[in-house]
């Protein structure tokens, strides 16, 4: 779906998926003035259609705009936009028993044709929706995760806390330093000290330990605010864990995994929404997650948040928003 900024965000067009047309000079190309979001749409037993806390993504993009030199779209055109699109798209949305959703991704960029270095006047808003399998198709796999010791993926006053294109950008070549390495994915560090845990390249990051808490990194302005991480902490409090935003530094929670305080670890983001997190690797060393496997408290987590979303128990905090 293709919406453009004249007068409103009035004319959204369903179109079939394709090549867009864009100028060479278009800003975006040169300057990276870009923002998206993710979201899923669950189908429901009785065929409805639903997707998880939008309104907070909409909120998310918001920021994103800010600080990207864009326009604000305001929340209920972000609402309209998935609901047209998913309207659009209904018969490839898959079956309720599936674990498979529709991922639809909102992303805006600058179309104006120039070469000099200002924000555009012009922007377009496109929705894509794609059908999107079970994360993991042979059961909850855990990850190795690489540290990195070299890149940062954002720093202060940078865009750490938008979902900007660049910042993905800035994460690849660590991503594939990573896979050198032979981990799946990498965990960025602040990049002030170099100390303390920011968030993985696409999810944030949780520890939980013997002693029943549920820790995971503040937002200090270079982590991205994720949907999941907040209504993971939510579900924990209600599950009775101590809930501890702080700073996480690395080595104390390496010490930690090594003597056994930390006894779980995970990443959680809307693809996934929650893998566990079995092997830490960095160069000068190596260390197993608790037994190496799928945790207790991960796995009952990840399980209340799928049956939230595919509406097999009860929305107790009126998460879901009905798409069609
Ligand atoms: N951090 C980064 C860098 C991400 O790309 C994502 C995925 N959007 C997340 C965290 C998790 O955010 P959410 O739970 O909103 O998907």
């Amino acid at each position: 779906a293709r919406w453009t900024l004249e007068d409103g965000w009035g004319g959204a067009e369903i179109v079939p998926f394709g090549p867009v047309e864009l100028s060479p000079a278009a800003a975006v190309l040169h300057y990276g003035q870009e923002i998206f979001e993710g979201l899923k749409a669950f189908r429901h037993a009785d065929g409805s259609v639903w997707t998880f806390r939008p309104e907070r993504n909409a909120e998310r993009m918001q920021r994103s705009a800010r600080r990207l030199a864009l326009p604000e779209l305001p929340v209920e055109d972000f609402l309209g936009s998935l609901s047209a699109i998913t309207a659009a798209d209904e018969p490839w949305v898959p079956e309720a028993t599936s674990e498979e959703s529709l991922y639809l991704r909102p992303f805006m960029f600058a179309s104006e044709e120039f070469l000099g270095v200002r924000a555009s006047h012009c922007v377009d808003y496109y929705v894509i929706a794609s059908p999107a399998g079970p994360y993991f198709p042979r059961g909850v796999q855990p990850l190795v995760v690489w540290i990195s010791d070299e890149y940062a993926r954002a720093g202060a006053g940078g865009t750490g806390a938008a979902k900007c294109g660049g910042n993905y950008a800035s994460s690849l070549l660590a991503k594939e330093e990573a896979a050198e390495n032979g981990a799946d994915e990498v965990m960025f560090l602040d990049s002030e000290t170099h100390s303390s845990i920011d968030e993985l390249s696409g999810m944030n990051v949780f520890a939980v330990t013997a002693d029943g808490r549920l820790l995971t990194p503040s937002l200090t302005g270079s982590i991205l605010e994720g949907v999941t991480r907040e209504s993971i902490l939510r579900l924990a409090a209600d599950r009775g864990l101590e809930v501890v935003e702080q700073q996480l530094v690395m080595g104390e929670v390496l010490r930690q995994v090594d003597r056994g305080e930390i006894t779980e670890m995970f990443a959680a983001g809307t693809a996934a929404v929650i893998n566990p997190i079995g092997e830490l690797r960095a160069r000068g060393g190596s260390w197993t997650v608790g037994e190496g496997g799928s945790g207790e408290v991960t796995l009952a987590l990840r399980r209340e948040l799928t049956d939230i979303q595919y509406g097999r128990i009860p929305d107790r905090h009126g998460w879901l928003t009905r798409l069609i």
